[in-house]
């Protein structure tokens, strides 16, 4: 099956700088990079997905995800924003959030650790309060 109903092109993956690829989450399509499994998710997609069965978004790859992880500057691979760390204290983990068009990329098993109600609201809310006003 081809499905190109999000035609958008994302750069490279932030994580390892491999491609992304579309995979299907009940009535949505999101962005997973094909080497390391981080998903990318726009502003919504995060709420969105979480109240839908995400369930294929949390297979596990036959590989290790490369833990390629350079100290350099993380560019956001769909509006060429600078990523900044976001640290979530409810779920115990740091994303990477873009200050221009709030996307957010996960690394793979970081959907798991979010995987708590309301939690995607309060991510959203938080990273407003910290870029939203200069
Ligand atoms: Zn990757
Ligand atoms: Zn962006």
């Amino acid at each position: 099956m081809s499905e190109n109903e999000t035609s958008e092109k994302l750069g490279p993956c932030p994580n390892c700088g491999g491609a992304f690829e579309q995979v299907r989450v009940g009535p949505y399509v999101v962005d997973r990079c094909a080497s390391c499994a981080g998903l990318w998710l726009d502003e919504h997609e995060l709420e969105r997905v979480m109240a839908v069965d995400h369930r294929a978004l949390k297979q596990k790859r036959s590989t290790e995800p490369p833990a390629v992880r350079s100290g350099g500057r993380r560019s956001c691979p769909s509006c060429g924003g600078t990523l900044i760390k976001l640290a979530n204290l409810h779920a115990n983990i740091t994303t990477d959030s873009c200050s221009v068009c709030y996307g957010m990329f996960l690394d793979a098993g970081e959907l798991d650790a979010l995987d708590h109600p309301n939690l995607a609201g309060r991510m959203g809310q938080l990273l407003r309060k910290l870029v939203g006003r200069h």
